[in-house]
């Protein structure tokens, strides 16, 4: 049996350092893994961080390459603002085209593939057509919505087709010099070539692009001649366009049919209309040029203007919008029409 433990004792000594050596050993071992733990967890922390700033930028990434269609959209319509100038020094001897008949596959109306706003005719009524659905150019997604489904160029025969090509086209009138003619070629997709035979009301409309100038629609229908860039097969016109200052481009001679009034683009003009934003309240400069035009036309026409409609009231279209919307405002339009004709009795000899 082993006596109580006496102090100073060399064993005791031993003891006394084998713990403290025991001892220390423990603390460095602590510190040790302490330090490990430290290093891990900033390593964890790092990794961490790279995962998020990977992350971010890769969605900055897809953000910028989803906004790129916009940004291309905006190019072309600053370079279509630069050709403005253009219009007017192109010659306004384009020839008539001569009358034929063709098919035509369909009859949109807006100016904007985009914008869906065209129309097919004969097979297919146009209030049969979805609601024109119109992405914002404040939206960052791309256009991507696709126009409904224009019929086939094998669309069914045109019930015009009996309208003979040698008819006697009377409603020729004088073109003021304060309209530029500038006609598109003749395609089927854009100016049929096909005899207008009688003009019984002048049909308004909004080209439902907001910013748009007369001259990018004009460009537009012209482009849709196309095949590699109307890949939608549209087929749209107008027989004038009403630009944000004022100006009036004319498309295709008022003896020849347009598409824009489908059914009725056999006995009506058509005058598609910019504006400034997706309200498609007419600007007043603008404004003062349709009714300059309508009244003109009236005149021209022998009509007064209870003639002048909207395309909402050929096909129930949501066009042209704002004066859809507010009655009341598309009324004030023809009474400004009225009284501009009331004023210009003799407006045929005003603008030769
Ligand atoms: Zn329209």
């Amino acid at each position: 049996m082993r006596s109580a433990r006496r102090p100073n004792s060399p064993e005791n000594r031993q003891e006394d350092r084998e713990a403290e050596r025991q001892k220390r050993q423990d603390e460095q071992l602590r510190a040790v893994r302490k330090r490990e733990s430290i290093i891990l967890f900033a390593f964890i922390t790092v990794i961490l961080a790279a995962v998020i700033v990977v992350s971010a930028v890769t969605k900055d990434t897809q953000q910028e390459l989803l906004k790129e269609p916009e940004k291309t959209t905006e190019k072309t319509t600053e370079s279509t603002t630069e050709k403005e100038t253009v219009i007017n020094v192109i010659g306004k001897n384009e020839t008539q085209g001569t009358v034929s008949e063709q098919d035509a596959a369909e009859i949109p109306e807006t100016s904007e593939i985009r914008e869906a706003e065209h129309e097919a005719e004969i097979t297919e009524p146009e209030i049969t057509a979805p609601p024109e659905t119109e992405p914002s150019f404040e939206t960052e997604a791309p256009e991507t919505a696709a126009p409904e489904t224009p019929a086939p160029e094998t669309a069914a025969p045109v019930t015009y087709e009996t309208v003979p090509s040698s008819v006697n086209i009377s409603n020729s009138i004088l073109i003021p010099s304060w309209i530029t003619q500038h006609f598109l070629d003749i395609s089927p997709k854009n100016r049929p070539g096909i005899a207008l035979p009688q003009v019984n009301d002048i049909v308004i409309h909004w080209v439902a692009n907001p910013g748009s100038t007369a001259l990018g629609n004009w460009e537009y229908f012209q482009n849709l001649a196309n095949p590699e860039v109307n890949h939608e097969n549209i087929s749209a016109s107008s027989h004038f366009i009403v630009g944000l200052e004022g100006e009036i481009i004319q498309c295709i001679p008022v003896e020849e049919v347009a598409y824009a009034n489908q059914p009725r683009n056999y006995d009506t003009i058509s005058i598609e209309v910019c504006h400034p934003d997706w309200g498609g309240k007419y600007n007043d400069t603008t404004y003062a040029s349709v009714i300059r035009l309508a009244a003109y036309l009236c005149e021209q026409y022998g009509l007064n203007a209870d003639h002048v409609i909207r395309h909402h009231d050929v096909s129930g279209k949501d066009c042209p919008k704002y004066y859809v919307e507010h009655p009341e405002a598309w009324e004030a339009l023809r009474t400004d029409i009225t009284i501009y004709i009331s004023k210009h009795p003799d407006i045929e000899h005003e603008f030769p």
